[in-house]
């Protein structure tokens, strides 16, 4: 891990800009991750809209402050010495209400709703039965916010294809880095088809119309502006989508869905909240599953099978309940979790021949020597 040092006069000159109500200073991560674990940020926003969001990111890029989405922080593991720069944490959660521009009937059948990215996905599953929209009902349980469903192609159970990707049918993303020049180049030429050749974002981008509040008048200090675009652009696969590679924010997300019967989709959910309460550790403090299924089996039958459920480190364990979970008791630390991962993959590496890769996110600095799970 390198050891960033940021400016703080950078620091507070770009904390000066954002809003004092919502800004803090050295944040303790713990506080908003899962796992309750993580040390503090240097600065710390939240972000009500989507607008918002993808200015702040801007800002601060453009000041050379390295920056991070937090979402539910249900899937990430935070360093033991926190972050250094500014943690936005995404609270953008405006989901159509009714039958505006946001909430589309369509002639196929298909109901299209679209959703900021900070949105629950539980909210947003609600929302979707309520209106009797079907397709959101596994997701009702899964914590976290869209960005983050989307980030990491969120699933319920894999083997039925009920991936989150597959009901996307195109969203607003932000580069805040690779438009710089080229939205500059777009502004002269004044030609959106030359900036869609040179951005490496896929074959169906288009320049957002009705963005244009976000571009400055000013030529030399044109702004980044959002893309849309198609579901295809992402590469939805099992645990990936190529936000994972990109430097880029989703800001919105635009879902295609069924039409349904509220009572039945209500209770469809119901049941796949009880079946996942059977079998995984919900309540507890953690990061989800821990580590990506390798093709030769679920991550937690091998672990199981390594006789690793229950193994403890501090005031970490390999859940009893579901042996892909770890579980902080209350008392854990950053570097206990990466030392029980250690031993994770080390033994089910000596044991089934099957190297295991991590499926939570690291972020930020780590003080620890064992850092290379
Ligand atoms: C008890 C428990 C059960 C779980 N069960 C499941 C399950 O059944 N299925 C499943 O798939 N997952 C599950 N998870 C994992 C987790 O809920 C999902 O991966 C979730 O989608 C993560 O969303 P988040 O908002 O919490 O992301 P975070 O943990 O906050 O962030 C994860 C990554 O996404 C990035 N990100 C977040 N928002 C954006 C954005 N707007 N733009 C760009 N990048 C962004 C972050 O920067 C980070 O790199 C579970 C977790 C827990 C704790």
């Amino acid at each position: 891990m390198s050891f960033t040092k940021v400016s703080s006069r950078v620091l507070n000159e770009l904390a000066r800009g954002l809003p004092a109500d919502r800004t803090r200073r050295n944040e303790p991560l713990a506080l908003h991750t899962y796992i309750k674990l993580g040390g503090p940020a240097d600065f710390f926003t939240v972000v009500k809209s989507a607008d918002e969001l993808a200015g702040t990111v801007i800002d601060a890029e453009e000041a050379g402050v390295p920056w991070f989405i937090l979402g539910g922080g249900s899937n990430i593991l935070v360093g033991d010495l926190g972050f250094r720069g500014l943690v936005i944490k995404n609270e953008a959660d405006k989901i159509a209400t009714g039958r505006t521009e946001w909430y589309i009937p369509r002639n196929d059948g298909l109901v299209t709703v679209t959703a900021e990215s900070g949105a629950l996905l539980s909210q947003l599953a609600s929302f979707a039965i309520d209106h009797g929209l079907a397709g959101l009902e596994p997701f009702m349980s899964v914590p976290g916010t869209v960005g983050g469903a989307i980030f990491n192609n969120s699933h319920f159970r894999p083997s039925q294809n009920e991936f989150i990707g597959n009901l996307v049918e195109e969203a607003e993303i932000l580069f805040p880095r690779a438009t710089l020049d080229d939205v500059s180049s777009m502004r002269s030429a004044r030609n959106p088809r030359s900036l869609r050749r040179r951005l490496p974002v896929g074959e169906k981008t288009k320049v957002l119309s009705g963005s244009s509040s976000m571009i400055s008048e000013t030529p030399s200090s044109v702004r980044p502006v959002p893309f849309r675009v198609s579901r295809d652009w992402f590469r939805f696969s099992y645990d990936y989508s190529r936000l994972q590679e990109e430097k880029a924010v989703v800001l919105r997300v635009k879902f295609k869905l069924e039409k349904g019967d509220p009572e039945e989709l209500r209770s469809k959910s119901l049941e796949l909240l009880k079946q996942r309460n059977s079998y995984q550790p919900i309540g507890s403090l953690s990061c989800g599953c821990m580590w990506r299924n390798p093709k030769e089996a679920p991550a937690g039958k091998l672990i199981d099978e390594t006789g690793l459920k229950g193994i403890r480190v501090g005031g970490m364990s390999v859940s009893q309940t579901h042996a892909n979970f770890m579980v902080n008791d209350g008392t854990g630390k950053v570097g206990d979790v990466l030392e029980l991962m250690a031993r994770v993959k080390k033994r089910v590496k000596k044991y089934c021949g099957v190297e295991l890769e991590p499926e939570i996110f690291m972020v930020g600095e780590f003080s620890h020597e064992n850092m290379k799970t």
